[in-house]
């Protein structure tokens, strides 16, 4: 049968999927090699790809990676070693017949939510994945938004505080993604715990996780509550700024600390009516659907319909 393959390259682990048009038949997982600078990425993705191929005919690839990506050239992606190269041109000499499409791996993810999950009947929405660090994608009139440079859709480096006080990755301060991704959350319990009558210290460093946090905030814990009120502010704060650049139909949240689930999302809702301009009435909130297979789903969908 004819069949694509889509891939997720993330910094642990690459995931693989083969579809028949738009189903998946088949998955496989292998680790990222990221020794000498990545150079085994690339090979391993091929071998496996062949192995899940069996008897199928290839017909195209989607590739998701993490890093900016315009028009198939990836522009550095450290979180592998990788820097500026033709990615496409390499996968092609690799496989001449084949249609490839390479994505930045939020934009793929947006792709797929959109054609098969929580964005589905919307042309307008961004996809906000709140995991380690928070990521998104930006999709305006059913086409995605790549930016000049790959940017578009990185909100989670959007500045959300001032006085520089935490620093980002990026090398920026005060990052969207500092406050209310998963690692935010728990720097955030860390502060407001100290000293205070909480559920919060009976458990051990290791084991405050925003997961945690927000259980203990769903059972009424006074400063769980206040440090889940902050990510909401935070993160109201800058999706009310992104609204008023796009003004998307919805916003659609994934990423692991989105499985605290309608409770996130009512507090978030409510927050961001509270700072979006007037005009902004009839934006959805919804959970994502695909987890992490959201990448696989849509690079392959990306590489049948190059359109998007
Ligand atoms: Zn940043």
């Amino acid at each position: 049968m004819k069949c694509t393959v889509g891939v997720d390259i993330g910094g642990t682990d690459i995931k693989l999927g083969k579809f028949y048009g738009d189903e998946l038949v088949k998955e496989m997982r292998i680790k990222t090699n990221k020794a000498d600078k990545g150079k085994y990425i690339l090979d391993d993705v091929f071998k496996a790809i062949d192995e899940l191929l069996e008897k199928d005919e290839l017909e195209g690839i989607g590739l998701g990676i993490p890093g900016p990506v315009v028009d198939g050239h990836i522009l550095g992606c450290e979180n592998l070693g990788w820097g500026r190269f033709d990615i496409t041109s390499i996968i092609k000499a690799k496989y001449p017949k084949v249609k490839i499409k390479v994505l930045n791996d939020a934009n793929a993810a947006t792709i797929g939510e959109w054609a098969y999950g929580g964005g589905k009947k919307y042309s307008s929405f961004v996809l906000v994945t709140l995991g380690t660090g928070v990521g998104g994608g930006v999709m305006v009139g059913n086409h995605l938004v790549e930016g000049v440079s790959g940017s578009a859709g990185e909100i989670g480096h959007l500045k959300v505080n001032i006085g520089n006080v935490r620093k980002c990755a990026c090398g920026l301060f005060d990052c969207l993604e500092q406050y209310a991704s998963a690692t935010g959350v728990v720097i955030t319990a860390n502060e407001l715990r100290i000293g205070r009558n909480t559920k919060i210290n009976d458990y051990s460093d290791e084991e405050i996780t925003s997961k945690l946090v927000f259980d203990l905030a769903k059972e009424g814990d006074e400063v769980a509550l206040e440090v889940v009120d902050e990510m909401i502010h935070k993160l109201a704060l800058g999706l009310s700024i992104v609204s008023s650049v796009i003004n998307p139909e919805a916003f659609v949240i994934g990423g692991g600390v989105s499985k605290a689930g309608q409770f996130l999302i009512d507090k978030l809702e409510k927050k961001f009516y509270s700072y979006a301009f007037y005009t902004i009435e009839n934006t959805d909130f919804k959970l994502a659907e695909l987890g992490n297979k959201a990448g696989i789903y849509g690079a392959s969908y990306a590489v049948r319909h190059q359109e998007v």
